[in-house]
């Protein structure tokens, strides 16, 4: 993988002013810094680069039936976004079944099935009909769940991160670009537990598009290439236990699978 190129203007000051003296990395102007810090990518189908990832949004209760099994009315809820850290990526190569390992502090640890939209270009107030233009590419993912604690920390009224942003719980497929896979305004997406169908709907069922959710989000926040939205989950979300394998399939993309240890 390569190496992180970029910092924070104040740490590259703070480089600049000479207070990084045991430099081991390199900033963009050539600043050292004490340590590396690893960069997330995600590899492109069909090319030897890399997507580099700045940005995780994911959007809650996107689908009528799951936003009615957790608890809210889907008819009076304008989207809302979430974020989880870059480096919680964990990337499946396709054919291959990656060990996910069950996070700790959960005893409810849930799949959620998604549609994953990656960003090539970005802007702020972008309109729903030029959004796709926007897109670089897309993928599935799981947005895994340590759902006890998302509702535990809800119920309190306090930020439900801990449930949904933890290491290795944004497992994803590669990057198929948008000029060669298309867009996904519908096709089936479905999940398995052990060869068991949980989830089974169609994209068409989103309540905010991917062209949507983009328009919607680059008001509360400027896009830039780089960030991915995962799209929402359909209904019938549920718990996992070590030895599951959870198979994922959107129509036109690569399974994707992996074995919980
Ligand atoms: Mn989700």
């Amino acid at each position: 993988m390569q190496r992180r190129k970029f910092v924070s203007g104040a740490a590259a000051a703070a480089a600049g002013a000479g207070l990084a003296a045991c430099a081991t990395g390199n900033t963009q102007s050539g600043a050292r810094t004490p340590f590396a810090v690893k960069a997330s990518y995600i590899p492109i189908a069909g090319s030897d680069e890399l997507y580099p990832v700045r940005r995780i949004y994911c959007i809650g209760r996107n689908y009528r039936a799951h936003s009615i099994e957790m608890g809210s009315n889907p008819d009076r809820e304008p989207p809302f976004f979430f974020q989880k850290p870059t480096d919680a990526i964990q990337y499946v190569a396709v054919g291959t079944t990656a060990d996910h390992p069950y996070p700790t502090l959960t005893k409810n640890y849930h799949y959620e099935v998604e549609l994953v939209a990656a960003i090539g270009k970005g802007g702020r107030n972008i309109p729903a009909a030029q959004a796709l233009d926007h897109v670089y590419g897309y993928t599935l993912g799981l947005d895994m769940t340590r759902r006890d604690l998302q509702r535990a920390m809800g119920d309190e009224k306090k930020p439900w991160e801990i449930g949904k942003s933890f290491d290795h719980s944004a497992v994803l497929g590669p990057i198929h670009r948008a000029p060669q896979i298309g867009h996904f305004d519908k096709g089936q997406i479905w999940l398995k537990v052990n060869g068991q169908t949980k989830q089974d709907a169609d994209l068409s069922m989103m309540i905010w598009s991917v062209a949507e959710q983009i328009a919607n989000l680059s008001q509360a926040n400027e896009l830039f290439p780089g960030d991915i939205i995962y799209s929402g989950t359909p209904d019938k979300v549920g718990p996992v236990v070590r030895g599951d394998v959870i198979e994922i399939h959107i129509d036109r993309l690569p399974n994707l699978s992996v074995k919980i240890v």
